[in-house]
């Protein structure tokens, strides 16, 4: 039998681990980032609700429609629109043996919600300076066809505007405009932070400081995870 990588992330063979993990964290902290690495890493699902708000949107769904308006201007889709986007997503079969959650949930009410489809093992809350996010975003170009998500300056394409993977003309995200990021950070202030208090309660979160290299961050994520 090949011996597992030095890296990988350990589980007992007797006991099934059952990763059903919540990233929670400021625009721009790098968890879609982070969570397609260790979606591949452990073989379970990236399930992120901003992804599946902007499929619905360029596909031109009456829910993408109504969507689009709100996410335009960096603010929160009402939760039941989300809510049944991301049930139906749960039900899938490849999110039966865990998922990443990224995005989901973002206020109280979610969580709530969430907590009556499925239980969730581990919260990880990538923990950043404001300051850093601003830069990030500007920054950030994403692939719309594969999703792949590039940075300018720290996560560049080999070919300048392209993405690596299949060629598609990268874009950048309508809600990554100065004024939506603004509008972005104080929901993330007023309706998501107190999610943080809810979930340490229940003594499910781990932090990780999300700041340095996406390798740092990811070695972080690795240790964080039990
Ligand atoms: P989020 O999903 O939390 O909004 P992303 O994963 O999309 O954040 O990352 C935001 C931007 O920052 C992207 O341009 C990404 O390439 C870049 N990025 C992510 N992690 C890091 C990191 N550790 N260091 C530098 N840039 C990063
Ligand atoms: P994200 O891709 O996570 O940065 O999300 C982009 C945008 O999608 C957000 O600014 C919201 O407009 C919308 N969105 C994503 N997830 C949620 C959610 N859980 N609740 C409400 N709106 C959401």
């Amino acid at each position: 039998m090949t011996p597992a990588p030095a890296n990988a992330i350990q589980s007992s063979p007797s006991l099934p681990l059952m990763h059903r993990i919540v990233l929670l964290g400021p625009p721009g902290a790098g968890k879609g980032t982070q969570a397609k690495r260790l979606a591949k890493e452990l073989g379970i699902p990236h399930l992120s609700t901003g992804e599946l708000l902007r499929a619905a949107a360029s596909a031109g769904t009456a829910l993408g429609r109504e969507a689009d308006g709100y996410m335009r201007q960096g603010r929160l889709v009402p939760d039941a629109l989300v809510l049944g986007i991301l049930r139906e997503r749960l039900a899938a079969a490849d999110a039966h043996r865990g998922f990443i959650l990224d995005g989901y949930p973002r206020n109280v009410a979610q969580a709530q919600s969430l907590a009556e489809i499925t239980p969730v093992e581990q919260v990880l809350y990538f923990e950043i300076p404001e300051s850093v996010l601003v830069d990030r975003l500007s920054q950030r170009r994403n692939c719309p066809t594969c999703g792949t998500v590039y940075n300018l300056v720290t996560q560049p394409p080999r070919q300048s505007g392209r993405c690596d993977r299949d060629g598609t003309p990268l874009i950048q995200r309508t809600d990554d405009s100065e004024e939506a990021v603004r509008t972005r950070l104080a929901v993330y202030r007023e309706a998501t932070v107190p999610l943080l208090d809810l979930y340490r309660t229940q003594g499910l979160v781990r932090t990780v400081p999300a700041g340095g290299s996406v390798e740092e961050v990811d070695a972080r994520v690795r240790a964080a995870l039990h």
